[in-house]
């Protein structure tokens, strides 16, 4: 039994890792990243994790959705390239992957049976790294036999109640879920985190890495789709290792929110607010 290596992660430990924007870049140096999201009445969560991934600097980014999202997206994230899906309310088809530098799947999905299938698609042919959240999480916990096809250093995002069905049993306690964590992550060589107060990442070796930004106030609808845009953007990136892209992804989320709060309160904080200080928060840590 020997003990679990294991890290509470402040800024003074991340301060340096993430690049400067050199004078002579241009958006191909930061990547483009692909993202499949939304169905009829969830929306939202794609247009939040759309412009979460503007917000971190990412090069570009197509955001694949419903037909129904089409015109929504294009309002709401002007900045975004946006491809539509043939089926009106739920997304049927995965687009060609060759231009992108990574991918995320999940915010607002549905659970479509021809979803289901955007997925196992999605497995079996990318070659870039992966973000997967929200209805992506539930579709591999509805049907474990897709988890065996995860690309290693993948990153997978639940919250408690996600992280449950996708390994199928409910935690006895606190304990017990981080044992579950570093399984999962044993098995599946990807990055997993637990999303709640103090958000914990696992590395595919079992190291645990606690996050220390973050506050009350994001216990509110979309601040998880907003994690996913921002991630996505620090892996699209090419001079970040999955792990720091992780690290830091986690830490500037945080701190954009705890960045809001003069401004709306904890009673008053949106995702939208968390969207607002992502710029802020990743420039803290040049
Ligand atoms: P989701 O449940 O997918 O919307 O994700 C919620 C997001 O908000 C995660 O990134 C959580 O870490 C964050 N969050 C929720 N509650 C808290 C809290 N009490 N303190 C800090 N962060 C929180
Ligand atoms: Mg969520």
């Amino acid at each position: 039994n020997t003990p679990v290596d294991k890290h509470f992660v402040t800024a003074e430990d991340l301060r340096g890792r993430l690049p400067k924007r050199p004078k002579f870049s241009h958006k191909g140096t930061f990547g483009h990243a692909l993202l499949l999201a939304g169905s009829k009445g969830k929306m939202g969560a794609a247009v939040l994790a759309t412009q979460a991934c503007l917000r971190a600097g990412v090069g570009l980014i197509t955001t694949r959705v419903p037909a129904v999202g089409y015109d929504i997206l294009q309002i709401s994230a002007p900045e975004a390239m946006c491809l539509a899906d043939s089926a009106s309310d739920h997304i049927s088809e995965l687009p060609e992957l060759t231009p992108y530098a990574a991918i995320g799947i999940g915010p607002g999905l549905g659970q479509h049976d021809d979803t289901r299938e955007v997925l196992h698609q999605l497995l079996t042919t990318a070659t870039v790294p992966l973000v997967i959240d929200a209805d992506a999480l539930n579709l591999l916990g509805a049907h474990p036999e897709l988890q065996k096809l995860l690309p290693p250093d993948s990153l997978l995002t639940p919250h408690p109640k996600e992280f449950e069905r996708l390994v199928g049993e409910p935690a006895r306690d606190d304990y017990h879920r981080l044992e579950q964590l570093r399984a999962f992550v044993g098995r599946t060589s990807c990055y997993c985190i637990i999303k709640g107060a103090y958000t914990v990442l696992a590395a595919p070796d079992g190291t645990l890495y606690f996050n220390s930004t973050g506050n009350p106030g994001m216990a509110t609808g979309g601040s998880g789709d907003v994690l996913t845009g921002l991630l996505l953007a620090l892996r699209a990136h090419k001079n970040l290792s999955p792990l720091d892209a992780a690290l830091l992804g986690l830490h500037a989320h945080g701190r954009a929110g705890d960045l809001a709060l003069p401004h709306t309160g904890h009673t008053g904080l949106l995702a939208s607010d968390i969207v607002r200080f992502i710029g802020p928060a990743l420039e803290e840590l040049m």
